[in-house]
């Protein structure tokens, strides 16, 4: 266990280092206001299309790049052993053209280059990328209606970017449960005892487990699909950190899960 208490306590100062880095970046992002048609606001409503299909953030490619930069050299303060990875990471970044990052969303938020050297290279620029575009996507959702992911979107993915979640927590005040979107931070309302991977509502299948060591998380598990979200509790726990935090903070619950048989779909963890 004390080898896993190392490894959380590595994990949360390199998240909490990257979640300063991007917080100093939200001022400088410039995002009006997102605006749609009342005939897209009505068929996002009733038929679920996406938010992004109609409107994408206004990205600032030098401003996405500089972050890209600041981000690879806190990974490798923190995990010098991918230092040569992350120096090959630069060169690609050095070499991107201009829309490089909208391509990024474009291409379901990958990397479109076929020339990787390794797949854990592949892996760790798509990291890179991603976490550079979180100051733009959250000032996008922060501009949003608030309806956005009220009770009439009945899905498992994300509103706005149509990505699958990798925590949620039950509100305190009615215990509503809220799933969370790793990638671009909206949060949205799921019946509680639905599955979000498979979409299965029979309550024989769907369960979840709590640990003694700590309290306020569950993870709900699916035999069907064999699936698995953490959750935080409001009604059992007194506070909470950022969301992104709460995920690493947590990551004993994967193991366990894991160990299990589960899987979770929606991880986007380095
Ligand atoms: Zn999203
Ligand atoms: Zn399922």
């Amino acid at each position: 266990m004390s080898d896993l208490n190392d490894v959380v306590a590595q994990a949360m100062q390199l998240y909490t280092e990257l979640q300063e880095i991007k917080k100093a970046y939200v001022p400088q992002v410039k995002q009006a206001q997102p605006s749609f048609s009342k005939d897209e606001w009505k068929e996002h409503r009733e038929k679920g299309i996406l938010l992004f299909k109609y409107q994408k953030p206004v990205l600032d490619e030098v401003l996405c790049l500089r972050l890209a930069d600041e981000i690879c050299d806190c990974i490798k303060r923190n995990r010098p052993e991918l230092k040569d990875l992350l120096e090959s990471i630069g060169q690609i970044m050095d070499r991107v053209a201009d829309g490089f990052f909208s391509g990024f969303m474009q291409n379901n938020n990958r990397v479109s280059a076929t020339d990787f050297s390794s797949s854990q290279e592949e892996k760790l620029l798509n990291f890179v990328v991603g976490q550079a575009l979180h100051p733009s996507l959250e000032t996008y959702v922060s501009l949003l209606p608030q309806e956005v992911g009220d009770d009439q979107w009945q899905h498992g993915h994300c509103p706005v970017c149509g990505v699958m979640p990798n925590f949620s927590y039950l509100r305190q005040e009615d215990g509503k449960r809220y799933l969370i979107c790793p990638f671009c931070g909206q949060e949205w309302y799921y019946r509680n005892l639905v599955c979000p991977w498979c979409g299965n509502d029979d309550h024989k299948s769907i369960s979840y487990l709590e640990v003694v060591e700590m309290p306020g998380y569950e993870v709900y598990v699916c035999d069907n699909c064999h699936s698995y979200l953490k959750t935080y509790n409001a009604k059992k726990a007194a506070s909470h950190d950022d969301w992104v935090l709460e995920d690493v903070k947590t990551l004993a619950l994967d193991l366990i899960a894991q160990k299990r048989g589960y899987a979770c779909p929606g991880k986007q963890m380095m």
